[in-house]
C-alpha cells in the first residue's frame, strides 16, 4: 500500500516551523507495511490545497493531511477537500453538542465560528478527538482512503492511535511486520553491506536496513514471519561472528556489564586520549559500581608514570602514543584498582598531529592477568569523534577478551 502525506500550514513554509508531523506519521504507517511515497506542504490556500489533495488522490491508496481543522478563517481543510470532491457538508449536532460543553467546562463563551469545526462531509466518519476539540475525518472515495487530522501534534498521534491505525489495519487486513535488530562492533558498514548482498532479502518478503553510528552497526531485517526472519538472522550473524554481540537495541556497554556481573568480574580503565570518555560511557549505565571499580585519566607523561607506574624510559623511548605505553598502563590500572580487567587507552585525539604521530592514531590494550592485547587503530574524523571511536573499540577489545576461552583451557 502506497500513501501521500499532505502538511497543511502557511507557517509550515516559513522559516521557523518545520512539518514533523509527518516523521511520527511515516513511522506508524512503515510499521503496518505501508510505504510513505510524496510528502507535500501546501500553505492555507485553497486552489492549491486543492489541487494537492486531487492528486494525491489520483496516485494513492491513502492520503493523510494534517493541519487546517480549527475554526479560524484559514483552517480550510475540511471545506476545500469537500468541494473538491464535490461532497456536501452538513452540520453533525452531536459534535456541536460536545464543542460546547467543552467550552462550559473551561468556563468561556461558546464562540460561533467554532460551529465551524461541527460540520461534516456527507458519508464520512469523524474521528474523535480526545484532547481537542477539532474532530479528524475518515473517508473513501474511489478505492483511497482519505484522512483528515489536526496540526496539533497531540491531537494528531490521539486520533492515529485510537482510530486511524486501526481501521487501516482492519479495512486492509494487515499484519504487523515483525523486525529483527542486530548489532554489531568493530566492522565497517560497507563491509556487512557487501557481505550481505548475496542473501535474497526482498525475494524472501523481507527488508533488510542497516544504521550505522561511531558506537555500532545495527542490520535491521523486518518481515512478517518471525521465524523465517530468525533463520535469516542466524545467517547473518554466522558471516560475523567476532563482530556480532547482541540483539536489539543494545549498546556494547550493556552488554559488557551484563557479562562482567554474571561472571563476578571488575574492571577499571586507564585514560589518556578519551579523557575520562570511556569512564563516563561505562557509569552511564546505572548499576554499574558493582563491576567498574574506576578509572585514571593520566593525560601528561608525569601521570602515567606517578599514578600508572609506566617507566619514564618507555615513554621517552616510545612516545606517550605507543603500544608499549598502552600496554603499561592497562596493566598498571589494573594493579593499582586490583581489578580482574583493565584498559589503557592512549592516541592522538587531533586534529593536529603530536610528536609526529597522525591525529586519529590510537593504542588500546585490556589487560586480564593471564591474557593481555594492544591493538593498534586509525580513526578519522574530528576530535569528538576519534574519541567516542576509541571508547567502542576498547570495550569491543574487551568484549572479545571476556567471551575468548582461557588459554590451556
Ligand atoms: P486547531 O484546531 O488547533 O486550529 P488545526 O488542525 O487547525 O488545529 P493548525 O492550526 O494548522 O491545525 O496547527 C495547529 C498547531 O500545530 C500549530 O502550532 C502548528 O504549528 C502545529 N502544526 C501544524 N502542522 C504541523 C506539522 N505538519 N508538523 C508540526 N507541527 C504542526
Ligand atoms: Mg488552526
Amino acid at each position: 500500500m502506497k500513501a501521500e502525506i499532505i502538511a497543511i500550514g502557511s507557517e509550515l513554509l516559513g522559516p521557523k516551523k518545520m512539518d514533523t508531523n509527518s516523521l511520527y506519521l511515516t513511522e506508524k504507517l512503515n510499521r503496518l507495511g505501508i510505504q510513505v511515497v510524496r510528502k507535500t506542504v501546501v500553505g492555507d490556500d485553497p486552489r492549491r490545497l486543492e489541487d494537492a489533495f486531487l492528486s494525491a488522490i489520483s496516485r494513492s491508496d491513502l492520503v493523510i493531511s494534517t493541519g487546517g481543522l480549527g475554526p479560524t478563517r484559514d483552517d480550510i481543510t475540511r471545506d476545500v477537500l469537500a468541494k473538491a470532491l464535490g461532497l456536501s457538508m452538513h452540520l453533525n449536532n452531536g459534535i456541536l453538542d460536545r464543542l460546547k460543553q467543552r467550552y462550559r467546562a473551561r468556563g468561556t463563551k461558546f464562540q460561533e465560528n467554532s460551529t465551524r469545526q461541527a460540520y461534516v462531509i456527507e458519508n464520512t466518519e469523524p474521528i474523535p478527538n480526545g484532547p481537542g476539540a477539532a474532530p479528524g475525518t475518515y473517508l473513501e472515495k474511489d478505492g483511497t482512503v482519505i484522512v483528515l487530522l489536526p496540526g496539533v501534534p497531540r491531537e494528531m498521534r490521539y486520533m492515529m492511535e485510537h482510530f486511524v491505525l486501526e481501521r487501516l489495519r482492519k479495512q486492509w487486513s494487515l499484519s504487523v511486520p515483525v523486525s529483527i535488530m542486530l548489532n554489531f562492533a568493530g566492522i565497517p558498514e560497507s563491509m556487512i553491506d557487501q557481505r550481505l548482498r548475496k542473501f535474497d532479502f526482498s525475494g524472501r518478503g523481507m527488508e533488510f536496513a542497516i544504521l550505522a553510528s561511531l558506537r555500532r552497526v545495527q542490520v535491521i531485517l523486518t518481515g512478517q514471519d518471525r521465524d523465517e526472519l530468525k533463520g535469516m538472522a542466524a545467517l547473518v550473524k554466522g558471516e560475523f561472528p567476532e563482530a556480532f554481540y547482541s540483539e536489539g537495541d543494545r549498546f556494547l556497554e550493556e552488554l559488557i556489564l551484563e557479562q562482567l556481573k554474571a561472571a563476578g568480574k571488575t574492571l577499571s580503565v586507564a585514560e589518556s586520549c578519551t579523557g575520562g570518555f570511556l569512564g563516563k560511557t561505562l557509569t552511564d549505565m546505572p548499576g554499574s559500581s558493582a563491576v567498574f571499580l574506576g578509572g585514571f585519566i593520566v593525560y601528561q607523561n608525569k601521570a602515567k608514570t606517578r599514578f600508572l607506574g609506566v617507566p619514564e624510559d618507555v615513554l621517552a623511548d616510545f612516545g606517550a602514543v605507543s603500544s608499549p605505553v598502552a600496554e603499561r598502563m592497562a596493566t598498571g590500572v589494573r594493579e593499582a584498582f586490583g581489578s580482574d580487567f583493565g584498559i589503557g587507552i592512549t592516541g592522538v585525539a587531533g586534529p593536529d598531529a603530536s610528536e609526529e604521530k597522525p591525529a586519529g592514531l590510537v593504542y588500546i590494550s585490556v589487560n586480564a592477568g593471564g591474557q593481555k592485547e594492544v591493538r593498534e587503530f586509525h580513526f578519522a574524523g574530528t576530535r569528538d569523534m576519534v574519541r567516542v571511536q576509541s571508547v567502542t573499540a576498547a570495550l569491543n577489545r574487551l568484549r572479545l577478551l571476556i567471551s575468548r576461552p582461557k588459554e590451556g583451557k
